[in-house]
């Protein structure tokens, strides 16, 4: 895995954030900014109507590129994103997301992909979870409440796509809006506290910003959102789908 530091567009960034509330925003004459999401009320409940989901198109992620994992390490303050964690060894870093590299041995055609928490909609880890700590929300985002997590990491062992990271280290440096804590699992939150703002994760954002455009997030659930419109009209991939897990994320080109 590769790893770059990239500098998120803070312009950009709020400028996709004020605008995303509003559905069919004009940039230019005849281009519009599809709104992707809905600030959601403080008090509405999420609803199952919408399932947010993720589209990876490998023929356009870039090999050596890893914007998407700088994003999230910032925005989410692990890894390089968090200076408590440089005690930590290869093996005890948090990682809620990495680039994977895959080569088909029969045709020798090679690609990269990002691999994070798949939000399934039939999620082992939270079957496991002894104390519900490992829960899926209505809107098919798959979270840990870092409360009630006693850190046996059955999740982890349960997780098929290795998705999980268990924190080893004593924390200070946390974003108020993902708490981590020592002893606790983690993993991709499809940046929730974005997307019940209305705006999209920080790794699709951050693939879009440097024109890459290899991530598209949306309501699968709306025929008319152009995740659902692509999946609907493009073959797409759910890695290992014959688990049954139906994922939230999905690919494109495998
Ligand atoms: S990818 Fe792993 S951690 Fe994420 S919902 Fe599925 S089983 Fe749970
Ligand atoms: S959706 Fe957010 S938490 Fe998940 S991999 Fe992307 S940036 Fe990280």
């Amino acid at each position: 895995m590769n790893e770059t530091s990239e500098h998120t567009d803070l312009n950009r960034r709020e400028f996709l954030t004020r605008s995303a509330a509003t559905a069919g925003v004009a940039l230019a004459p005849g281009v519009m900014l599809y709104s992707v999401a809905q600030a959601r009320p403080a008090d509405e409940p999420v609803s199952s109507a919408v399932r947010w989901g993720l589209l990876i198109d490998t023929n356009k992620c870039a090999s050596g590129c890893s914007d998407c994992v700088s994003a999230c390490e910032r925005e989410n303050g692990w890894g390089t994103g968090s200076t408590d964690e440089s005690h930590s060894d290869a093996t005890q870093k948090a990682q809620w997301i990495r680039k994977v590299e895959v080569k088909n041995t029969e045709t020798g055609h090679a690609f990269t992909l990002p691999m994070m928490c798949q939000h399934c909609e039939n999620p082992p880890c939270a079957d496991v979870c002894p104390t519900g700590a490992s829960f899926r929300r209505d809107d098919g985002i798959v979270l840990v409440d870092k409360h009630i997590c006693i850190g046996c990491r059955y999740c982890m062992m349960a997780c098929p796509y290795k998705a999980r990271s268990f924190v080893h280290e004593t924390l200070s440096d946390q974003k108020p809006y993902a708490p981590r804590g020592k002893g606790t699992v983690e993993s991709c939150t499809l940046c929730v506290h974005r997307v019940d703002a209305g705006d999209s994760p920080a790794c699709v954002e951050a693939c879009t910003a440097e024109n890459h455009n290899a991530m598209l997030f949306g309501d699968l659930n709306d025929p008319a959102s152009p995740i659902a419109k692509t999946v609907a009209t493009y073959a797409t991939t759910q890695i290992r789908a014959d688990l049954n897990l139906n994922p939230g994320v999905r690919y494109q080109g495998i």
